[in-house]
């Protein structure tokens, strides 16, 4: 075939594949395969030596024309798809603003954190500092600074999941306090904190038992501090969370880190006193534990007992949880039940 006819049919053949290519990559091909380095165009120059060298000139020169019209058909159509794609996308995404929106699934607070906010927001109210210490605490700091020193039998009252010989899992949020104490500059005022956290006990769990729960610890260090200080505080403690109208009384307990030592019940809010499931008949329910510093523990972190002096409590966030809501299982509190859950939305402050 003559190159010219060559050149027209590629002419024509090349006009008919780009207006047919719909889409970017069907596109490129056919720009490669026109005018691309091993391209139809190319093959037609490569073949120049067949053309009678008069005609080569007029040969070079069509296939340049010929090479800008399909770069310039090229283009333009390159340019509708992107224009045809772009408004495609845009009527496929359009959005019907009169459509119902999605509900949002707002999660609800858990109880213990409940009592928590509210309680912390309450000591800090009162001056308190809310002090957090680690989960995985020393036998030093949990044990030893609170003066329970290896071999005492009070560490038979805390059954607990050793790590190594020195590291455990903590008992109680005690070590906080020591930690506290022997940082504190009581040059600048006297030591109030409150310290919340998970504890962890070897226990087998039942309804009312559990291997994890959640303490706050307070503690109370500066000259002059009284057991009526205590009582007071344990008094609007137990009133904030109890209600106004609830009785108190201390009886003596033992803890080694406290002297003495004392526990808290509130007149039972459920038969006011009179007896009934809830208190056992009693009227009353023990609702913390709490007592005068041990000077041990002062000395421990070096601090002077004959001058300094205070006041600890513990309170066990899952019991007041469980009296204030009447929950009837501890493992509610740990086994994500959305439906357990949920109930508490409305106690939410
Ligand atoms: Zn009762």
């Amino acid at each position: 075939m003559d190159l010219f006819d060559k050149l027209k049919e590629l002419h024509e053949e090349g006009l008919n594949q780009i207006n047919k290519a719909k889409d970017e990559k069907t596109l490129n091909d056919v720009r490669v395969e026109l005018v691309g380095r091993k391209g139809e165009l190319t093959k037609i120059l490569h073949s120049m030596r067949e053309v009678a060298p008069e005609n080569r000139r007029e040969v070079g020169q069509k296939v340049n024309e010929l090479r800008d019209l399909f770069n310039a058909q090229l283009d333009e159509a390159k340019e509708k798809i992107v224009k045809a794609v772009l408004a495609k996308k845009l009527e496929d995404e359009k959005i019907d603003v009169t459509l119902p929106g999605r509900e949002a699934h707002l999660g609800s607070k858990h109880p213990i954190n409940i009592i928590l906010d509210d309680l912390e927001s309450y000591f800090i109210g009162m001056g308190y500092r809310v002090v957090q210490g680690p989960e995985i605490e020393t036998d030093h700091y949990c044990f030893e600074m609170m003066n329970i020193p290896k071999d005492h039998p009070a560490r038979d009252m805390q059954a607990t999941f050793y790590i190594d010989s020195e590291d455990l899992l903590r008992t109680q949020t005690s070590g906080d306090q020591a930690r506290v104490l022997e940082k504190h500059d009581f040059s600048k005022g006297p030591l109030k904190m409150v310290g919340p956290g998970k504890v962890y006990r070897r226990d087998d769990d039942d309804a009312t038992h559990s291997h994890q729960f959640m303490q706050m610890e307070g503690l109370v260090v500066d000259k002059n501090i009284t057991m009526s200080d205590l009582k007071g505080t344990l008094e609007m403690i137990s009133k904030h969370v109890f209600g106004q109208d609830r009785e108190t009384r201390l009886r003596p307990s033992y803890f080694p880190f406290t002297e003495p030592s004392v526990e808290m019940d509130v007149s039972c809010f459920n038969c006011d006193g009179k007896g009934c499931p809830i208190c056992k008949y009693t009227g009353w329910i023990e609702v913390l534990g709490a007592g005068m510093v041990h000077p041990n523990v002062l000395e421990n972190a070096g601090i002077d007992s004959t001058v300094y002096g205070g006041f600890a409590f513990g309170v066990g966030l899952d019991r007041f949880a469980i009296l204030k809501y009447g929950i009837d299982d501890i493992r509610d509190f740990y086994t994500n039940d959305v439906r357990f859950l949920e109930q508490f939305r409305k106690e939410e402050r």
